[in-house]
């Protein structure tokens, strides 16, 4: 296996945290139908091994979402790549998301599907960078609180390539 840089956290510690968050929303979510949206791309990965730790009732969709770039980020403007397949009205929603950085992406995700109805919205986050936060935004579930580093794998890319990696690295500069 070809590496990216340092290993931040190992695909041990990765099935470990997953486990306990499967648990924990199964728990939540006990007698529920819960649907979850994956954030294509990053989140492929992490949605794939938390499904199986679910023991619930669940669908998955997925959306695409990007951003209008530097010019528009500080605005919070996200462009809808790919929408939901189904309607999400009265249903039980989990966004699931690879890293919450500034939080515009899923402030966004938050105010537009809640706009569709919902039973409830939560978020899910497998990695969560608060200290570069800019905007004040609700994640219920995260898996790992990381510092201000440029992480790889396990989904998350550098221009589209690491995501494969089974464990999460960083790279300063360094690919
Ligand atoms: P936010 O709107 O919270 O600033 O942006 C979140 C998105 O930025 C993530 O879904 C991800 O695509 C990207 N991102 C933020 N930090 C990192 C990082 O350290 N590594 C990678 N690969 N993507 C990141």
């Amino acid at each position: 296996m070809f590496k990216a840089g340092k290993i931040l956290i190992d695909r041990q510690q990765l099935a470990a945290r997953i486990a306990e968050l499967g648990e924990e929303i199964s728990r939540d979510y006990a007698g529920k139908q819960l649907t979850t949206v994956g954030i294509l791309r990053g989140a492929v990965l992490f949605l794939a091994d938390l499904l199986r730790e679910l023991n619930i009732s669940v669908t998955v969709d997925f959306m695409a979402v990007s951003s209008y770039g530097a010019a528009t980020k500080s605005s919070g403007v996200v462009r809808i790549l790919k929408d939901l397949d189904d309607p999400i009205t009265g249903r039980h929603v989990l966004v699931v998301e690879d890293i919450v950085d500034t939080g515009l992406t899923i402030d966004y995700l938050r105010r537009i599907l809640s706009d569709r109805s919902p039973a409830s919205l939560k978020v899910c986050t497998l990695l969560n960078k608060q200290s570069r936060r800019v905007i004040d935004v609700d994640v219920e579930y995260i898996g790992f609180d990381i510092e201000d580093r440029f992480v790889v794998g396990y989904g998350l890319d550098f221009q589209q390539l690491y995501r494969n990696l089974p464990h999460i690295a960083y790279i300063d500069g360094e690919v």
